[in-house]
């Protein structure tokens, strides 16, 4: 293979079914069953294993209506502390192959290739495989490889043969991969742009590659352009391996219906929250200060600032000041379309100072504690160790069997 083909070499790593394959690994009993992660206070699916989507389950099912469709599916409560350990452990087997690793999300990152199948003596498919099997052999989840000359491309490359393939696009091979791939499916083009895009006979991935740079600037402005040069095979998005410190965090939604019901809100609070704390964990930052707003049928928006008691990215503290904050902002009778969380006060978790209080260091015991239970249980099943915590997914069809310590948002 020449040069040409490959002008620079980027992969972009991706879980299958994150939450809910790391659920199957500890809990190997639920191999073949489908599995749906559920939000806190239990209220819909917010992560659900392939076979379960294969039944129709949506992210965003409300837990009545997934029960309904899929009877005799695991519904578990989320661990985020135990997803973030799994999603370090994968990055750091992501770093064996190359120092320039980006951590995208908690689920998935970018690898710089370049110059690694010199160093490698191996083809990128062949390297591609290799992190593929290591994953799952040392976490026992499956990742879906991408490998090409972008970043854009190297994601879209990824989700083509999800779950647990390997997709290498050389330079020669652009043209063909993006002709069978909608507009839709260029991360960044959502169903809006997509549609407007098709009104001007922009359909494939492809005719978007191919289209007038002006009309792409026209439509969707710079950022259709520089996704017009990444489809081209030209790297204009570099890794970012320490990114700067963000200054807030915002998880937000339309709720796509009015309400005044408090439950109803709670629930997207809590939603939104959970999200947060996936951001924070993945990044390894802190948060000490939160925004809540809701929004009101009018568009108009009401606020409430609060800090917390410590740096922390602690589900149950995040969850418990939100919903705190939750019951001083709204107001009984009021209609409601809208609401979110905003983290305001940013840190790294290196650089996190440990407090008079030893708030902080009660925090990181309990997360020792429960790595030290999780590997007991690993190794000897999962009722060997148990804690006072322990709860189960009310009316959950799993039962006592499946009883397992979990940071629980109270
Ligand atoms: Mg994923």
């Amino acid at each position: 293979m020449s040069i040409a083909d490959w002008p620079s070499a980027i992969a972009h790593v991706d879980c299958d079914a994150f939450y809910a394959s790391c659920e199957a690994a500890r809990h190997p009993k639920l191999r073949g069953r489908p599995i749906c992660v559920l939000s806190n206070h239990n209220a819909m699916v917010i992560a659900k294993s392939y076979d379960a989507r294969a039944l129709g389950i949506r992210t965003g099912t409300p837990v009545w209506e997934a029960r309904r469709m899929a009877p005799h599916a695991a519904f578990l409560t989320p661990d985020f502390r135990y997803y973030g350990q799994i999603s370090q452990q994968m990055f750091s087997i992501l770093r064996r192959y190359s120092p320039v690793v980006e951590v995208y999300s908690i689920d998935e990152g970018f690898i710089d290739f370049n110059g690694i199948r010199q160093l490698w003596k191996k083809t990128y498919r062949e390297l591609a495989d290799e992190i593929r099997h290591a994953v799952w052999h040392e976490l026992g989840i499956t990742v879906s490889v991408g490998v090409s000359v972008s970043r854009t491309l190297a994601k879209m490359a990824s989700e083509h043969h999800k779950p647990n393939g390997v997709t290498v696009v050389p330079v020669q091979a652009i043209a063909t991969f993006l002709a069978e791939l909608g507009v839709g499916e260029i991360p960044g083009i959502g169903r809006s742009r997509a549609a407007l895009l098709c009104r001007k006979d922009i359909r494939t991935a492809l005719q978007f590659a191919r289209a007038d740079e002006r009309l792409l600037q026209r439509l969707i402005g710079r950022h259709g352009q520089m996704l017009r040069h990444e489809l081209n095979g030209r790297a204009i998005l570099t890794l970012e391996c320490e990114p700067p410190l963000p200054k807030s965090m915002a998880k937000t939604a339309s709720m796509g219906r009015i309400s005044e019901k408090r439950r109803v809100i709670a629930a997207y609070l809590g939603y939104h929250a959970l999200r947060l704390v996936a951001d924070l964990v993945a990044k390894q930052l802190l948060v000490s200060r939160l925004y809540l707003f809701l929004t009101l049928e009018s568009f108009e928006c009401r606020g409430l600032e609060v800090g917390l008691d410590l740096p922390t990215n602690s589900l149950k503290r995040i969850n418990g000041a939100v919903h705190h904050a939750l019951g001083r902002l709204f107001i009984e009778g009021e209609r409601y379309r809208g609401c979110g969380v905003v983290a305001t006060q940013l840190q790294r978790e290196a650089h996190a100072q440990p407090d008079l209080f030893g708030l902080m260091r009660e925090d990181l015991r309990q997360q020792q504690l429960m790595q030290a239970v999780n590997a007991i249980n690993r190794r000897f099943g999962e009722q060997a160790i148990s804690t006072a915590q322990v709860r189960t997914v009310k009316g959950c069809s799993v039962g006592p069997r499946f009883r397992y310590p979990l940071l629980l948002a109270s």
